[in-house]
């Protein structure tokens, strides 16, 4: 028992998450980080800050190509947004999870975007979906 206990390793991650701007405006930000709190993601980095047009068009620049790529730039752009970094046991799926599918009406009861989310667009948070992501996507708001 005594060595099952040294031996076994938690898998601690760390994963990137915005607050978007519609859940910002709204005055959800505490109501959202008592989830990840819940869930053991622990935040150990968070800053407020306003995108600009092209740190939007960068951190999307994968989906540069979609139909819907102006559009979530000007929606990212159109006010503050709370970035933070997440740290926990297997943090990368968990925020995931607990976030929910992408558009808020598909989304499982009781998930972030289910219960403060507005359209497809406005989700109100983003999570990593990768951890190698989740290392880029904290380097480009965090530096190393
Ligand atoms: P995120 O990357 O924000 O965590 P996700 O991984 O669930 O969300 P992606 O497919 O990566 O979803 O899309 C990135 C973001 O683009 C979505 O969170 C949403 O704000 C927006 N988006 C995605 N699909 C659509 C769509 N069909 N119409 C409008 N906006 C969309
Ligand atoms: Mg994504």
């Amino acid at each position: 028992m005594l060595q099952y206990l040294i031996f076994q390793r938690k898998n601690v991650e760390q994963t990137l998450s915005i607050i978007k701007p519609d859940a910002v405006k709204q005055g959800f930000e505490s109501q959202i980080n008592e989830r990840f709190e819940k869930s053991e993601l622990r935040i150990v980095k968070q800053k407020k800050l306003h995108l600009t047009k092209e740190e939007a068009e960068n951190f999307y620049a994968v989906h540069k190509e979609r139909p819907f790529f102006n559009a979530l730039v000007a929606y990212m752009t159109s006010g503050e947004v709370i970035v933070q970094v997440l740290e926990g046991e297997n943090a990368v799926m968990r925020n995931r999870e607990i976030m929910g599918a992408t558009d808020p009406k598909a989304a499982a009861p009781g998930t972030i975007r289910k219960d403060f989310g507005q359209s497809i667009e406005a989700n109100a948070v983003h999570g990593s979906d990768s951890l190698e992501n989740a290392t880029n996507e904290i380097k480009f708001f965090f530096g190393d």
